[in-house]
């Protein structure tokens, strides 16, 4: 059987993955787990997510197969390669207790909720759930044969049943260690990140940043994330931290652009994510707050945004110029409509001339003096006119090439596929 949970976090706190590693504390002298836990991120453009909409799958049973260390909660935790179902209903009421004990119920965005499924609900569910926004009732029609339990206005349902219906087509590793004290060594995670190349976004060296350690209060020490779950103890290893009180690995879509739906603009939709291609239609400028907006077109025309918090890939978005053709990957705002941009490809760069030099009369063999801009010249001799392309032009040396950037570690989207994976 399945559980899945979430929303039982706030912004002061807590993490639904540490009551994942509750529950197993409580449920693995019972059950064996069948496979990594899941951390499933959906979409990442809901206003009402906490931080990075993140809900938890676990699958348990009765297991065999090869057996994998996956954790360690006051013991070494295994995970089994397969099992045999089960099904048994007393869980709920455990699970029931373990919720209310961990919860953050006193907030009034958290709506917690956990499902406990016999058969995982249909994968298209998981996909509506990263890329579109649902209703609470879709995902309870998609609970058939579950038994879920929901509290407050249990918006948690969601999140709870698009994680047990993920399917890892695509899928990297996160390892969570938690503590109660904060402290990560800043150099041991840059040896780390050099040493363990299946590891990523471990740190973003432009802007000496530790990306492991969450920014926002939670019982999460730090998480590594990789593609190869077994080189994450090593990773783990590698790290000087304070105690680490306990961790777990998940198997995650995190960094698979499973968010990412290509589109024409006219049919983008807000809180969607987007792949979209177009011709730039309006050259970038700076906004207030420091984001850098230009606009595509495709026939229809869009705004991207480069946000201030995406540091020197703006300086990248900066250079682009009309008549580029880029294709756009990134979330979609409502208001105002624009694309928050992930990373872009650039596809075909234009020619770019500056004017050197005036144009030279052939009657007279001087310069001849402009009539305004656009408007072309004139002699002031002999008053022969002539078009704003006879002017002396130079091209201009492009300081972008043909090719993906991406946003710098530090502003990463779980989601967003890292250009190292791709
Ligand atoms: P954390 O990352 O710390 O776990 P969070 O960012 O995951 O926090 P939640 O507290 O889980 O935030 O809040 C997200 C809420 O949005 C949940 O109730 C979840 O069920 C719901 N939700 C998730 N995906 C969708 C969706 N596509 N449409 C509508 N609601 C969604």
């Amino acid at each position: 059987m399945w559980i899945g949970i979430d929303d039982t976090d706030s912004a002061h706190g807590g993490c639904t993955t540490y009551v994942a590693t509750e529950i197993i504390r409580e449920l693995s002298s019972e059950y064996d787990i069948i496979g990594y836990p899941r951390l499933v991120r959906l979409n990442p453009n809901i206003p009402w997510k906490t931080r990075g909409n993140g809900a938890v799958a676990i699958h348990l049973g009765r297991g065999y197969g090869k057996k994998r260390l996956i954790g360690n909660i006051e013991e070494r935790v295994y995970a089994y390669s397969s099992g045999k179902e089960i099904w048994n209903e007393d869980l709920v009421k455990k699970i029931d207790e373990i919720i209310k004990k961990h919860a953050h119920f006193y907030d009034e965005k958290t709506n917690p909720a956990f499902v406990v499924c016999r058969n995982k609900p249909s994968y298209s569910f998981y996909k509506k759930a990263v890329r579109k926004v649902v209703s609470i009732d879709e995902a309870i029609k998609n609970a058939e044969n579950c038994i879920y339990r929901m509290y407050k206005e249990g918006r948690g349902i969601i999140g709870s049943v698009a994680s047990c219906s993920w399917r890892p087509y695509d899928r990297t590793y996160e390892l969570i260690a938690y503590g109660n004290e904060k402290w990560v060594d800043e150099d041991s995670v840059i040896k780390m990140d050099k040493k363990i190349a299946s590891t990523f976004d471990n740190y973003d060296y432009e802007n000496r940043h530790v990306q492991i350690v969450p920014n926002a209060p939670s019982p999460v020490m730090y998480g590594i994330r990789g593609d190869v779950a077994e080189e994450l103890i090593k990773a783990m290893n590698m790290i000087k931290s304070a105690e680490v009180e306990r961790w777990l690995i998940f198997e995650t879509n995190q960094a698979t652009d499973d968010h990412l739906v290509r589109k024409s603009i006219r049919d983008i939709e807000p809180f969607e994510s987007v792949i979209v291609r177009g011709t730039v239609s309006r050259e970038p400028r700076t906004i207030k707050g420091g984001h850098v907006v230009f606009s595509i077109y495709d026939g229809d025309e869009i705004d991207c945004t480069a946000y201030e918090p995406t540091k020197g890939f703006r300086n990248i978005v900066r250079e682009l110029r009309k008549g580029d053709i880029v294709t756009i990957y990134g979330g979609v705002r409502k208001e105002p409509r624009t694309i928050n941009i992930e990373k872009i490809k650039i596809e075909k760069l234009v020619d770019v001339y500056e004017k050197v030099e005036n144009p030279v009369c052939p009657r007279c063999n001087k310069h001849m003096k402009s009539m305004g801009k656009g408007r072309g010249y004139r002699c002031v001799i002999c008053g022969m006119k002539v078009g704003e392309e006879m002017a002396l032009r130079r091209k201009i040396k492009r300081n972008i090439e043909e090719r993906f950037y991406e946003v710098p570690v530090v502003a990463r989207r779980h989601l967003s596929k890292p250009l190292k994976r791709m």
